[in-house]
């Protein structure tokens, strides 16, 4: 039997947010804080998004099945050696894993605080005045940031695999040094996007004695079992046969949205102040408002204060012309800041009243098909807090 050993780093492409409470709940459930107020990424969340990552590259390609998407093994009641690809390397039931992922810590130690209004409400582009088109006037609140360029540590081991295994296993590792993989999932906000770097890869033949005692007693493998990380991924692809016609007739079926990135510069034509409340950063003294700036980390590992636009800040106008523009075409659009009555009451209050209502009389909840269903078109672009 042989275990293989991958290790090298994640790079945050993005700043991630930590907060305290409730209002952190969907940003930062990915970081964790230890006692001793370091941060790291549980391995369970780095191997769930492994999986899903693996899962849903494994549904289209020819010699491997997934039941991710369909009634899953476990539900089948299947047995041993009748469960799909994925299972078979994830396990399933009271079939072990063959991998083992170990929590990534956060490397370097910078964090920053950063003042931002209600992640949820700002990432919707709701916290935007419709009227002025500025940011509302409201409550605050600080986050600690864990800035774009941070470096996490990442290793896996995988043993026992078969050459079926070594396909997704070559797969998802390749997948995580695309860059386009988020540690909050399939996500398209690029919150939490992350690229993988590998640096190092063992291949420790268990089977050999002298091998497995030096291992049991050090614990940590020997460079003469050094492979180098790219050639061993190439040398398990070998037999792997992607299907280009099965892709196109399967994309038809996949569940995962499509993906698109647009990057572009923007001019900006009279003079822009997007205000930080923090007022400790550096500038004049006499100046009583400061651009929002953010730490970077470079890839030589220094860091610098950069100015720049928050995304959330450029959704929400994006937002509110986009409202504008279908109101004009007739279409209705609502104001996710109305919520007494009116035309444009926003949809998220309308599911509120709705479901209390539902709630009360026959105890039950919407679904969120039926939410989807029935938001105005701008909620099923941009979101809604009832989404
Ligand atoms: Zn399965
Ligand atoms: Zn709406």
């Amino acid at each position: 039997m042989k275990r293989y050993v991958f290790k090298g780093k994640l790079i945050l492409c993005k700043s991630l947010h930590i907060g305290s409470g409730e209002y952190s709940i969907r940003t930062d459930a990915a970081v964790v804080r230890r006692r001793d107020g370091s941060f790291y990424i549980p391995g369970t969340t780095v191997g769930g998004v492994f999986r899903s990552v693996v899962e849903s590259l494994a549904h289209y390609i020819e010699g491997l099945s997934t039941c991710a998407f369909g009634k899953s093994c476990f539900d089948q009641k299947k047995k041993p050696g009748e469960e799909c690809s994925t299972c078979a390397l994830f396990g399933f039931g009271s079939n072990a894993s063959k991998i083992t992922v170990e929590d990534s810590a956060l490397l370097n130690g910078i964090t920053d605080i950063e003042d931002i209004e209600d992640i949820e409400e700002v990432r919707d582009g709701v916290g935007i005045h419709r009227k002025a088109e500025a940011s509302r006037e409201k409550v605050k609140f600080d986050y600690e940031i864990i800035p774009a360029g941070s470096q996490f540590g990442f290793e896996i081991s995988v043993e026992n695999l078969t050459s079926q295994d070594k396909w997704l296993v070559a797969l998802g590792l390749n997948e995580f040094a695309s860059g386009f993989c988020s540690l909050g999932g399939r996500t398209t906000t690029g919150l939490g996007n992350f690229k993988l770097d590998l640096e190092e890869a063992y291949e420790i033949d268990l089977n050999n004695l002298e091998t497995l005692v030096q291992l049991l007693k050090t614990n940590t493998p020997d460079s003469a079992w050094e492979r180098t990380p790219h050639d061993l991924i190439n040398g398990w692809y070998k037999d792997l046969n992607i299907d280009v016609d099965k892709i196109r007739e399967r994309k038809e079926q996949w569940k995962i949205p499509n993906f698109c990135s647009i990057k572009l510069k923007l001019s900006i034509a009279e003079a822009l102040l997007v205000k930080s409340g923090d007022p400790s950063l550096p500038g004049p003294e006499e100046y009583d408002a400061r651009f929002v700036s953010t730490t970077r980390i470079r890839e030589d590992g220094s860091h610098e204060e950069v100015q720049f636009l928050p995304g959330s800040s450029l959704k929400g106008i994006f937002r509110s012309r986009c409202e504008k523009i279908i109101r004009t075409l007739g279409v209705m659009a609502c104001d996710p800041q109305e919520d007494s009555d009116g035309e444009v009451i926003s949809c998220a209050k309308q599911f509120k009243d709705l479901e209390k209502e539902l709630e009360k009389e026959r105890g039950v909840k919407l679904q969120p098909d039926k939410i989807y269903k029935d938001s105005c078109l701008v909620c099923k672009l941009f979101g809604s807090s009832y989404m």
